[in-house]
C-alpha cells in the first residue's frame, strides 16, 4: 500500500523588516587594558532584526557601536527582505559580499549580532531553543567561570572570596598586573592568593591577557610562567603569547604542564584552521559576538572538537553573548563552561529574569524558545541614549 503523501513544510518566510542596534555605555567594566576602558566608552553594542512577522530578535556585539551602526548601513542593502528564518544562509550571504569592505573586521562583528538574532527569530518562529536547532541538547545546564581582573594578592584575595560567596565555583583572573609588572614572585603571588581565596576544590583558570597593546613577554616567559601555574592546579593558561605567534603557540601547548587557550581574539572560521589543524591550543575559545555569529561558532567548535581540541566560549560580555554561549554549550559534546565577566551589569542587569547560580554555582541553559532569555526596557534604558530602535514593533 502507498504511504500517504508527505504534508508540505508550513514555515512561510519571515522578511527582515529591519536591523537597528544601540550602543551599551555608562557603566562599561573595566578590561585590564593599557588604554582601560572608561564607563562612558562604547564597547559593546546590541542588535535587534525586526521582521514584517512581529517576530524580533536580539543579538549582541562586541565593539564600538559607531562602528556597528556604520556596518549596518554598509550591509543594508544585503539583508533588507532576506527571510530571517535562514540564519546561515543570510550570515554567509552577508560575509560573502563583503569581502572587499572589512573582512573580518567592523563588519564580521556586527554580522555575529546579526547571526545570533536570525538563530533567536528561528527559535521563536518554531517554538525550540537554539542549542535544538543546532542539533540537540548534550547538557541542561553549565558550569560558568566568573571572570576578574587580576589584582595585587591581597585584593585579588577579597575579590575571589566575595564571588565565591556569591556562589561561584569557578574562577578565571586575568590582566592587570600579571606579566606587566615583570615581576615573576608578584605573579606567583596573586596566583597564590586567588587559589587560597577559591579554595582547593573550586576551578581556577589563569588569563595572561596578551592580545593587550605591547605585551612584553614571549615564548621564554609563557614557558616558565605554565610551570608556576602547574603548582596552583590552573586549569589552563589564556593569552599567554600575543595572538598572531602561532608557532610559538604550538611549541608551548607541547611544553606547557597546563592546558594552553585562546583564540578570542581571531575572527572567521577560515582564521581559525591554521590553529586547529597544527594544535596550537587544548581549548579553543572564540566569541560569538565577533567571530561571525553562532553559525561560525558552530562550524569552528566542531571542528575542534574532530581535532580533540575543547571549545569554549567567549561571549562573556553581555547577556545576549552569555545567552548565545549558554545555547551553543548545549549543543556541543565537551563545552562544559562559559565564562561570566563578574560584576557587569551588561550581564546582570538587561535581562526580564536574571542569570542565576544554582546550588553548584552552574547556570540552567534556557529551555523557551530562541536564545529563552527576554531584554528588560526599562533596564536597557539606562545604559544607552534611547532604548526605542531595539523594541520598535
Ligand atoms: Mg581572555
Amino acid at each position: 500500500m502507498a504511504s500517504p503523501p508527505m504534508p508540505a513544510a508550513r514555515l512561510p518566510a519571515v522578511k527582515i523588516r529591519a536591523i537597528t542596534s544601540v550602543a551599551l555605555t555608562g557603566e562599561s567594566p573595566k578590561g585590564g587594558w593599557s588604554a582601560e576602558i572608561k564607563p562612558q566608552d562604547s564597547i559593546h553594542a546590541l542588535i535587534a532584526v525586526h521582521t514584517d512577522a512581529g517576530i524580533t530578535g536580539y543579538g549582541s556585539v562586541f565593539t564600538d557601536g559607531r562602528l556597528v551602526q556604520a556596518a549596518l548601513k554598509v550591509l543594508e542593502p544585503l539583508f533588507l527582505g532576506e527571510n530571517a528564518l535562514e540564519p546561515e544562509r543570510v550570515s554567509e550571504k552577508l560575509h560573502q559580499n563583503s569581502f572587499w569592505m572589512g573582512r573580518g573586521g567592523s563588519l564580521t562583528h556586527a554580522i555575529s549580532g546579526i547571526d545570533i538574532a536570525l538563530w533567536d527569530i528561528l527559535g521563536k518562529a518554531t517554538g525550540l531553543p537554539v542549542g535544538r536547532l543546532l542539533g540537540g541538547s548534550y547538557r541542561q545546564r553549565v558550569q560558568p567561570y566568573c571572570s576578574l581582573l587580576m589584582e595585587q594578592p591581597k585584593e585579588m584575595h577579597e575579590v575571589i572570596t566575595t564571588y565565591r560567596q556569591l556562589g561561584f565555583t569557578a574562577f578565571k583572573i586575568g590582566w592587570g598586573p600579571f606579566g606587566r609588572a615583570m615581576d615573576h614572585k608578584l605573579d606567583a603571588a596573586i596566583v597564590r592568593a586567588a587559589r587560597d581565596a577559591a579554595g582547593p576544590d573550586a576551578k581556577l583558570m589563569v588569563d595572561a591577557g596578551a592580545s593587550d597593546a605591547y605585551w612584553p613577554h614571549g615564548l621564554k616567559w609563557a614557558l616558565r610562567t605554565a610551570d608556576m601555574l602547574a603548582d596552583y592546579d590552573v586549569g589552563w593558561f589564556e593569552e599567554a603569547l600575543r595572538p598572531d605567534a602561532i608557532d610559538d603557540f604550538c611549541t608551548l601547548r607541547r611544553a606547557s604542564p597546563v592546558k594552553i587557550a585562546g583564540g578570542e581574539v581571531l575572527t572567521r572560521r577560515q582564521t581559525f584552521l591554521p590553529w586547529l589543524v597544527r594544535g596550537a591550543f587544548d581549548i579553543v575559545q572564540p566569541d560569538v559576538t565577533k567571530v561571525g555569529g553562532i553559525s561560525e561558532q558552530r562550524r569552528i567548535a566542531w571542528t575542534a572538537h574532530d581535532f580533540g581540541i575543547q571549545y569554549i566560549g567567549h561571549g562573556w560580555n553581555t547577556a545576549l553573548g552569555l545567552a548565545a554561549d549558554l545555547q551553543l554549550a548545549s549543543a556541543i559534546p565537551d563545552s562544559d563552561l562559559v565564562e561570566y565577566i563578574g560584576g557587569s551589569p551588561y550581564v546582570d542587569g538587561i535581562l526580564q529574569q536574571p542569570f542565576a547560580l544554582d546550588g553548584d554555582g552552574f547556570l540552567n541553559i534556557p529551555d523557551r524558545p530562541g536564545l529563552g532569555v527576554e531584554l528588560d526596557r526599562d533596564k536597557v534604558a539606562h545604559y544607552c541614549s534611547d532604548a526605542a530602535p531595539l523594541f520598535a514593533g
